[in-house]
């Protein structure tokens, strides 16, 4: 079995493949405007004869494009294939990830969330193996995934195993007592790799409302949402990474941001706001500081996956 792995002197090497990614192309509806192509960070957009088209291996997944479009000509291509529902999951083949970055910046928590499944879900195995390395595991299994980016790599690069969001599973379970978060206002940023699951955004609202939280939403959120600036990383001098980073900050009606990507909760600190990381408000913890840059954050997070 491959529990505890990460235990392993070498990690196993990191595997490469087609990444179900939420890219976007463009239909004909397309009345040529040129709002999509001028608002994309990367210049995957380029004007054609009769439309303009998206190049999809330029494209970072943002959605700023789909956002921009007055026609809805913008939309996602379909994905390869879907998590799964609470009903198909194979209990005696399911695992808990945490994922690589909760596991950095947060190590306490992954076991209290991995016991919270324990004691009121069901007996989950934990996994930790970073989802970029094959996850040994056989055919039919199911990972119970924290990470936007996890459920989707897991989903994608991996015949035979099957995602669903922590959040899901997580609002299932009938009478679980949460935190009382006495009416706290909040924004809520949905993440890139869950922007096409509707029903992870109301999981996720959901449990904000049974811990006594008020939502307020922003204009672009659930299947709307744009991201946080976070993957433009690499794709753009960091000044203009960290500038996304501040217009999409600015796009909060609240100061509190309920996120739930540890690279979210960076981008809030860096655009000004507070990040309140989801595991800790259902845990009842207090957010450490975060003060790393955006060279420190990815290179630690990369070294990390590295060797997991
Ligand atoms: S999703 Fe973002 S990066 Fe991709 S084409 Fe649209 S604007 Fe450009
Ligand atoms: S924003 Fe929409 S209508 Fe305008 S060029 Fe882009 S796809 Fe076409």
């Amino acid at each position: 079995m491959a529990e505890n792995r990460n235990q392993d002197m070498t990690a196993p090497a990191i595997v490469t493949g087609y990444e179900d990614k939420f890219y976007y192309e463009i239909a004909d509806n397309c009345v040529m405007c040129g709002a999509c192509a001028s608002g994309c960070p990367v210049q995957a957009i380029e004007r054609a004869d009769t439309q303009y088209v998206i190049h999809s291996s330029f494209c970072i997944d943002c959605g700023t494009c789909s956002v921009l479009c007055p026609t809805g000509a913008v939309h996602r291509t379909p994905y390869m294939r879907e998590s799964i529902s609470l009903n198909q999951i194979d209990m005696s083949k399911c695992y808990f990830n945490p994922g690589c970055a909760l596991n950095l910046y947060k190590p306490d928590v992954p076991e209290k969330m991995l016991k919270l499944l324990q004691d009121h879900f069901s007996y989950v195995k934990f996994h930790n193996i970073c989802c970029r390395h094959d996850p040994g595991l056989e055919a039919g299994s199911t990972i119970i995934n924290n990470c936007a980016g996890c459920d989707r790599r897991f989903r994608s690069l991996y015949e035979g195993i099957n995602t669903i969001s922590y959040w899901e599973v997580i609002d299932s379970i009938p009478d679980l007592i949460l935190p009382d978060h006495n009416g706290l206002r909040v924004s809520i940023h949905d993440s890139c790799g869950y922007r096409h699951k509707p029903q992870v955004h109301r999981a996720v609202r959901s449990l904000l409302a049974k811990m006594n939280i008020e939502i307020v939403e922003a204009s672009f959120s659930g299947t709307e949402s744009v991201c946080c600036g976070d993957n433009f990383y690499g794709a753009v001098p960091n000044e203009q990474v960290e500038k996304r980073i501040r217009m999409r900050a600015d796009q909060f009606p609240c100061d509190n941001v309920v996120v739930y990507c540890i690279g979210c909760v960076r981008a809030m600190i860096s655009g000004g706001k507070v990040p309140l990381y989801l595991p800790d408000l259902l845990l009842d913890r207090t957010g450490e500081p975060m003060p790393d840059t955006l060279d420190e954050y990815h290179s630690k997070l990369e070294e990390y996956i590295q060797n997991h």
